[in-house]
């Protein structure tokens, strides 16, 4: 297996690029929007008239925010562009631009950074985005990775943070909680967690799904008033938002009852509630919904087929998060940092 060493820089961006075919020849119409592409100096893009360019980035640092040994290196590149495009689609927007960066070890296998620019290829393809561009540096140490995502929304109609208002419905997309229950698993347990009936935890923690598609139908309903990804956690995404709308949300926390939360709890010492709430980047979407849209909106996510769960409601108590126990009572949750997350009262 060729090593970067052995091949070579220019042979290493060569293949890279090979699969993005020809470079460099300028167009006029691209149904990309994209008029240079790879292979000259810069990319040169054609936004949609109309439209804001919406721009996000995020990056990977090899032990820090991957276990290479659980992923294959095309996962890697996808679980990157999921990352990226669930900021794009918690903008309401849709991602068009892609460039990414690599630092990697000279001992490299190239074959193996082809895939894992092909997991990005792929990954973003899904939402109809292209590469358009990327640096490749050698790196000591650590490898890491970054990847940056411009995308498009309606001029003026992003979604943001600080659009819910008291009384809209906190909505939250999929089985917030289970990517970080699979990394638990995956750390404590081992190959143990490999076992059929944690594969969805796994899944949801190696495999996320581009939520764009169902962002933009939801957009289109004109009900959601503000939206964040859960890139922490939910508990803790969703106290972005509030204090970012200036509100604050009571929630009913059995709405969000997860039987298989509830059995990996067991296996990891921790309580089912935990997982739900705390630390876990399902990139899955939280939303602040119009009351008088909420069947619009359970329409959109029953014809999507993804689940979309109404678990509560914003108050006009700023920044205070609180849930209802079935028996009326109301406790207030109380979260520190990213790794800390404590309920009280
Ligand atoms: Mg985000």
């Amino acid at each position: 297996v060729p090593t970067l060493r052995e091949v070579g820089e220019l042979e290493a961006i060569r293949r890279l690029t090979a699969a993005w075919g020809e470079p460099a020849a300028a167009r006029d119409t691209d149904p990309a929007g994209v008029r240079i592409g790879p292979g000259d100096d810069a990319a040169v893009l054609c936004p949609s008239p109309g439209c804001d360019l919406v721009a996000t980035t995020d990056a990977f640092v090899e032990n820090r925010h991957y276990l290479a040994e659980w992923f294959t290196p095309r996962e890697l590149g996808a679980r990157l562009a999921a990352a990226c495009v669930s900021d794009i689609a918690a903008m309401g927007a849709r991602p068009r631009w892609a460039l990414h960066s690599l630092g990697v070890r000279p001992d490299h296998d190239v074959d193996a950074l082809v895939e894992l620019q092909r997991g990005i290829e792929v990954f973003v393809a899904g939402d109809g985005a292209v590469i358009v561009g990327g640096n490749i540096v050698a790196a000591g140490g650590l490898e890491w990775m970054s990847l940056t995502l411009l995308g498009e929304a309606g001029a003026g109609r992003a979604w943001t943070r600080s659009g819910a208002r008291p009384g809209d419905w906190v909505a939250v997309t999929g089985w917030p909680g289970r990517a970080g229950a699979g990394l638990r698993l995956a750390r404590s347990s081992g190959d143990e967690a490999r076992r059929p009936g944690w594969q969805p935890l796994l899944d949801a923690w190696i495999r996320p799904q581009s939520r764009v598609s169902l962002a933009r139908s939801l957009a289109a309903t004109d009900a959601v008033h503000a939206a964040i990804d859960v890139s922490d956690g939910f508990a803790g995404d969703l106290m972005h938002l509030c204090k970012a709308s200036g509100v604050g949300a009571e929630l009913e926390a059995e709405s969000l009852a997860d039987p298989l939360l509830e059995t990996a709890a067991r296996t990891l010492g921790t309580s089912a509630e935990h997982l739900v709430f705390g630390p876990s980047d399902d990139y899955e979407l939280v939303l602040a919904v119009d009351p008088a849209g909420r069947e619009a909106c359970e329409q959109v996510a029953r014809d999507a087929r993804i689940r979309l769960t109404f678990v509560g409601r914003f108050s006009g108590e700023r920044a205070e998060l609180v849930r209802r126990t079935p028996d009326g009572a109301r406790q207030a949750f109380v979260m520190g940092g990213w790794d800390h997350f404590s309920a009280e009262r």
